[in-house]
């Protein structure tokens, strides 16, 4: 990135033109209904911008276009190496607009230009690349039939996927889904969550000038209960790429079952716990680990590492320790290149980690960082990072997914101990295990229901490893090739030749 002053970038954000309207059939157009809704810059409060607010109206015109592209073979029957051409093209054109993509994506949810810009914008283009590389090297089968028997097994794309994403990290999760769905030749529309229109509208033309034809990619921005759910609802809707909270997921699967059975991923929420034993290699790489675990993205993170759950022999020297890092962030103006921790996404968002945190006092758990709401001049919504000492596990504050910077810290006696408090809840999304024991830790891997476990680490990822949960925090998964299988059909064609 150039290396640009506070200033330059608040001075590029007022410059800078809001994308605001819908994206269907390879144009931008306002909702039929002429309705729209609110964008608020969360790190002033600001309203920024009126987007249209789509209806099922829309999402019958936006099915139809995605049909139309879908049946025409434009896209879904061309060679997988056209398919890659253009995908390729798409990743690069994300990269070469990442300055205003990333500008776009901090004006939407507040985190600091530095990671939108040389995080998730770069993070998603090589998402999008990773699986143009992969569309062909993929391999159909031949099942051992019988001799006068020829047996296929290949992939066939879905259809129509729809993909509802959060707005947590706008454009990464929205690529999870783009990636794979449009690899496997399937046409998508792509519902952003209300709070973060402005990437998938913008990405919407790239990806036309990428090469992609007219209605394999449409954007509907929108409000979840209307746009949502009449993507949830429709009859040709083929699949649904969902990520978002376990509330909603459940939706989606009712959504299913009242319509025509569509097939449905659920990548949804978490209560990570991060098991630190008394054995741990090292406690300074541990509690950095662990604070960046939880304060990340300011704690909207679906794996964020909420609970602490940590051997009663080291809990004190292990705490001042993740202590330091926690007084050390400061939230502060997203807009500036320096700044490491930025807003929560919404006045709304704020108010439910600040109850949470108000939860956690008066169930008896101990403030001993944070706990404050700050730079309230600005008109943002700005959290402390906090940490809570002297947590019972079943306490709200560690069940309940808070989404925000609030760490939970649990004490345990043993190795037993910690296992079965890492297993008491209802999610199974991720989880951390520090340990010098090579034996604990794959007795940990093990023990721990969880679709990702990482050991003496925490939050590591690639597009070659799949990611996803286990229990309430969903089915499916996101990145690797494994993602290829939920937009894909497996068609078995038996060719006589006795
Ligand atoms: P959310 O569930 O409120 O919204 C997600 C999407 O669903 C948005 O596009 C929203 O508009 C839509 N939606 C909301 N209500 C709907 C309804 N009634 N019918 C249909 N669609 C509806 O989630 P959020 O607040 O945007 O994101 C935070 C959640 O996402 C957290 O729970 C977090 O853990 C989860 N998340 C999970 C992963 C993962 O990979 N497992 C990744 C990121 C975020």
């Amino acid at each position: 990135m150039n290396v640009e002053l506070k200033s330059d970038w608040h001075r590029r954000a007022e410059a800078l033109k809001l994308p605001s309207k819908a994206f269907i059939d390879g144009a931008y157009v306002d909702a039929l209904s002429g309705e729209t809704f609110d964008c608020v810059y969360p790190g002033s409060g600001k309203v920024i911008a009126s987007v249209a607010a789509c209806g099922p109206a829309d999402v019958d015109r936006a099915v139809r276009s995605a049909r139309k592209a879908f049946e025409s073979g434009a896209w879904s029957r061309t060679a997988p190496t056209e398919r890659k051409k253009v995908l390729l093209r798409f990743s690069e054109l994300l990269l070469e607009n990442r300055e205003e993509l990333g500008l776009l994506e901090t004006l939407n949810v507040g985190k600091p230009i530095t990671n939108s810009t040389n995080g998730d914008i770069p993070s998603a283009a090589n998402c999008i690349a990773w699986y143009a590389e992969a569309i062909d090297k993929v391999y159909g089968e031949v099942a051992a039939t019988s001799d006068d028997m020829t047996t296929l097994v290949v992939r066939e794309p879905v259809g129509i996927v729809a993909a509802v994403v959060p707005w947590n990290y706008p454009l990464s999760m929205a690529a999870w889904k783009l990636g794979p769905a449009l690899a496997t030749g399937n046409s998508v529309i792509l519902k952003p969550a209300e709070q973060s229109p402005f990437t998938a509208l913008r990405i919407a033309q790239l990806a036309i000038d990428a090469g992609l034809p007219a209605g394999v990619l449409n954007v509907l921005p929108g409000l979840g209960h209307v746009t949502g759910k009449a993507l949830g609802l429709h009859m040709d809707v083929d699949c649904v790429g969902f990520t978002g909270s376990t509330e909603v997921g459940r939706y989606f699967m009712q959504y299913s079952g009242q319509s025509n059975i569509k097939r449905i991923g659920l990548e949804l929420g978490g209560k990570s716990p991060q098991v630190v034993l008394a054995d741990c290699p090292d406690l300074d790489v541990a509690a950095r680990t662990v604070a960046a675990g939880i304060f990340s993205n300011t704690g909207q993170v679906c794996n964020a590492g909420s609970r602490l759950i940590v051997e009663d022999k080291i809990k004190d020297k292990f705490l001042e320790k993740v202590l330091a890092h926690a007084n050390d962030l400061k939230p502060a103006d997203p807009l500036d290149p320096s700044t490491k921790l930025g807003s929560i996404v919404s006045e709304e968002q704020l108010n439910r980690v600040m109850s949470y945190i108000e939860q956690g006092l008066s169930g008896g758990a101990r403030i001993i960082a944070g706990g404050n709401r700050v730079a309230q001049e600005t008109g943002g919504f700005f959290v402390e990072p906090t940490v809570f000492d002297g947590v019972a596990n079943n306490m709200k504050i560690a069940q309940e997914e808070i989404f925000g910077p609030v760490l939970s810290a649990i004490t345990v006696r043993d190795f037993d101990e910690a296992m079965s408090v890492a297993n008491d809840t209802i999610y199974g999304l991720a989880a951390g295990v520090w340990t010098g024991d090579l034996k604990k830790a794959h007795r940990a891997a093990k023990a721990i229901k969880a679709g990702v476990v990482w050991v003496n680490c925490f939050d590591r990822g690639s597009m070659s490893v799949p990611f996803g949960g286990f229990k309430q925090s969903g089915f499916g998964r996101d990145k690797s090739l494994h993602a290829m299988d939920k937009y894909s059909d497996l068609k078995a064609i038996w060719i006589n030749h006795g």
